[in-house]
């Protein structure tokens, strides 16, 4: 590293400079280590950070297939559960759905991603992979041209200059990658031909053995607590209840947050969605008396903010 032209900036460089240590940016960084390719990869967060947030819970079979394929996937086939039924409920009753029965018969692994960012963070390192912890991206400079470099801030706040010949914006949508991207640059876009099934869960006695989500920060809710469970049932109302203090956020109108927020009076909320669905969701935490406890945020529920739980 030398010092810049105007002595301001530190200067860096790697062949790929890889911004985000969430699972997308170190995959890339594995494969490009595998590969011999000279990376870096800048992760804002602290590495005790990374590795205990806690975010997804649910491995599709085509992820653990490309995991597998790379040779990622040791601990979720050590540790991870399968799975391949849940339960919906409405207010004419539930029914159980076996999905791992029906089309091609697959499955889902239950692994939670902090684990998994674990396991690939461990190999990137072991394999002589580069990282840099607490080092933000502020942004990333002529994106489009022959000397993208990225600019950034490290832990001690002082500015760092890297340049790359590739840069990989895995910084999650409201990352800097996204941000410099210049208005009129190509984008290719890969439609999966899927979608996300969001349910407002609601009270109901549950007709099989009950896994119930928690909110702590180790497990998002997503994933049975019960390791002999194998599908996931929502109760919401039975919730185990954590500790006064941590923020609780949410997307939907707001009822799964009511929810939470009625049964532990001790708690604040932020409601994280789209500005339009603030008033309805005002109305719905005022009618549940707690609208008093929630803050609202402008995002998408993957944008969990710092210290939140689901
Ligand atoms: C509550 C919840 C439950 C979910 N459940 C599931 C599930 O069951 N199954 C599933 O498949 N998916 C699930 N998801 C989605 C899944 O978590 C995301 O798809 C996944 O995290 C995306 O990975 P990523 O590496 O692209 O981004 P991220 O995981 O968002 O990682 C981005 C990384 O970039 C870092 N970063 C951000 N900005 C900067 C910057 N300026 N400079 C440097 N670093 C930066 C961040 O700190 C982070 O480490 C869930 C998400 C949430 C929030």
């Amino acid at each position: 590293m030398a010092e810049d032209q105007n002595g301001l900036a530190s200067r860096a460089s790697a062949d790929v400079v890889v911004l985000g240590a969430g699972p997308a940016g170190l995959v890339l960084g594995n494969l490009l280590v595998a590969a011999g390719i000279d990376c870096v990869v800048l992760e804002r967060a602290t590495r005790s950070r990374i590795r205990a947030r806690a975010k997804a819970g649910f491995l599709a079979p085509n992820t653990v297939r490309i995991l597998d394929r790379h040779g990622l996937a040791d601990g979720l086939h050590r540790d991870g559960r399968s799975h391949g039924a849940c339960e919906f409920r409405t207010p004419d009753g539930g029914f159980r759905l076996e999905y791992g029965d029906l089309g091609r018969g697959e499955r889902h692994t239950v692994y939670p991603q902090q684990n998994l960012v674990t396991d690939l963070l461990e190999r990137y390192v072991d394999a002589g992979g580069q990282i840099r912890f607490s080092t933000e991206a502020l942004a990333v400079h002529d994106a489009d041209g022959t000397h993208p470099h990225v600019s950034a801030r490290e832990p001690d706040g002082r500015p760092v200059r890297w340049d790359a010949r590739y840069v990989a914006g895995c910084d999650g949508r409201h990352g800097a990658a996204r941000r410099s991207l210049p208005p009129d640059a190509v984008r290719h876009h890969h439609d999966h031909g899927v979608s996300r099934l969001a349910c407002s869960p609601r009270p109901r006695p549950a007709s099989t053995p009950s896994a119930t989500p928690s909110t702590t920060a180790a497990s998002p809710g997503t994933w049975p607590a019960d390791p002999r469970s194998r599908a996931t049932t929502w109760s919401v109302d039975a919730v185990p209840l954590p500790t006064p203090g941590p923020r609780s956020a949410s997307g939907t109108n707001g009822e799964l947050l009511g929810r939470i927020l009625t049964a532990c009076p001790s708690l604040r909320g932020t409601l994280i969605e789209r500005p339009h669905a603030f008033e309805a969701a005002r109305r719905s935490l005022g009618s549940m008396e707690c609208g008093a406890r929630c803050d609202y945020r402008s995002g998408d529920f993957a944008d969990v903010p710092h210290g939140g739980d689901v």
